[in-house]
């Protein structure tokens, strides 16, 4: 690994050794990658759960300060297990440096306000987790910043919206929760024309599924409380880009506003990491199995998942997914009733608005993720009532199966 040096914090003290091979698999790189050994040998990673760093010297202290001699300041700026996880998720997405953060909205705000300023515009896809769209379109536009939001499917709706005042352009795909696809590569070119920064949140892909910045994109975003941590237990997010947006933008931005990622989260997330390619692997073929279930059903009006022929989007999916991914939506005929009778069913899926769970979690995001949203604007994303996400788990997929088989059977009305 080579750590950064300007970063408040120089590199890491010499009595840590560097875990770092180039040319490792990513497999490899999860279990390894950026693991920074303390003098005592451990084999798993050190959690460096402490906010501050003592100096043996007030030189010492001084030189750390002006970015003269390497070691830690402050936990705020940087801290070793911190550390350890932006040098492994460096190594997977293919970035040349990354930023860990207290969530996903934490990385997906850092990305969005670290570098711009009144006058300057925004281009994004409208179908984007809630959260997202509230940056756009209530906090951006407050300080003076144009927002337009598109079709992300419509490569013409891009082409005509994105212009010579165009600083970034933000895109999440698939899109939550209608799995909707953007063309990564061709709207990294439409931004690419103008100078525009193309931002992509991959949480629904994972980074074993889609690598944006091979597509063309400059910076991706993670949710890393989603399928990084992949057990449900805290909360985190990432910025990865190149050397320069993240050591003089995105640094700078989260070094002085303090949405820090907790050591400790960041411990957990690099267990996280060593099982995701598993995880990843296992989720996507039940979900895939799931969704030709479903797609059976005479309850059911559609299924969207990206892996299926019949996604709208299947010839893309193929090109720049290497799977369907662990998310799934679908809808009942019988709408909001029936979707209700059909979680309150369920016995091993839980109802749950999060993902990426080792559980398999099912919402209805009419009436929560997406409650908030007029219905034409939901209606504009394909949000129905009887909409139904589905973030497949790690357990049996004959289990989930019969699971959704006897619910589907009280959202028919029998018992
Ligand atoms: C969950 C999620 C976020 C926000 O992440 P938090 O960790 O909850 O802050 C952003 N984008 C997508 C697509 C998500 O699923």
């Amino acid at each position: 690994m080579t750590a950064p040096n300007n970063r408040g914090q120089g590199q890491p003290p010499d009595d840590l050794v560097s875990e770092g091979h180039t040319d490792w698999r990513p497999a490899t790189a999860l279990v390894h990658g950026g693991t920074e050994r303390s003098p005592w040998g451990e084999t798993s990673e050190a959690l460096f759960l402490t906010s501050g760093y003592v100096y043996a010297s007030a030189e010492e202290a001084e030189a750390r300060f002006k970015g003269e001699a390497p070691g830690y300041v402050y936990s705020r700026y940087a801290n070793p297990t911190v550390s350890m996880f932006e040098a492994r998720m460096c190594r997977l997405e293919g970035a040349e440096a990354a930023r860990g953060t207290a969530s996903g909205m934490a990385a997906v705000a850092a990305a969005l306000l670290c570098d711009i300023a009144p006058g300057d515009h925004v281009v994004a896809a409208r179908a984007l987790f809630s959260s997202c769209r509230y940056i756009l379109e209530t906090l951006l536009p407050r300080f003076g910043i144009g927002v337009t939001l598109v079709d992300g499917r419509n490569l013409d709706a891009w082409k005509d919206a994105i212009g010579p005042q165009t600083r970034a352009v933000f895109l999440e795909s698939p899109s939550n929760p209608t799995l909707e696809l953007v063309d990564i590569a061709a709207v990294a070119e439409l931004a690419g024309a103008t100078g525009a920064r193309l931002i992509v949140d991959n949480v629904f892909a994972t980074p074993m599924l889609q690598r944006p910045l091979t597509l063309g994109a400059d910076v991706v975003i993670y949710s890393a409380t989603k399928h990084i941590d992949g057990q449900g237990r805290c909360l985190g997010g990432i910025v990865l880009s190149d050397g320069e947006f993240i050591e003089k933008k995105v640094h700078d931005y989260l070094k002085h506003t303090g949405p820090a990622l907790s050591p400790f989260n960041a411990w957990v997330l690099l267990k996280g990491l060593e099982t995701l390619p598993l995880r990843i692997e296992r989720q996507s073929e039940s979900a895939a199995a799931l969704a030709d279930f479903l797609a059976e059903a005479p309850a059911v009006a559609r299924v969207i998942y990206p892996g299926r022929d019949d996604h709208p989007q299947a010839a893309l999916a193929r090109r720049q997914m290497a799977a369907g991914g662990a998310l799934l939506a679908f809808e009942l005929k019988a709408g909001k009733a029936a979707a209700f009778r059909l979680l309150n069913a369920l016995r091993v899926i839980k109802i749950s608005n999060n993902l990426g769970d080792a559980k398999s979690l099912i919402t209805h995001p009419a009436t929560t993720t997406h409650q908030s949203m007029s219905e034409a604007a939901r209606a504009e994303l394909g949000i129905g009532p009887g909409l139904l996400r589905l973030s497949v788990g790690l357990e049996d997929v004959d289990d989930l199966k019969a699971d959704l088989e006897q619910a589907l059977q009280h959202a028919a009305g029998s018992p």
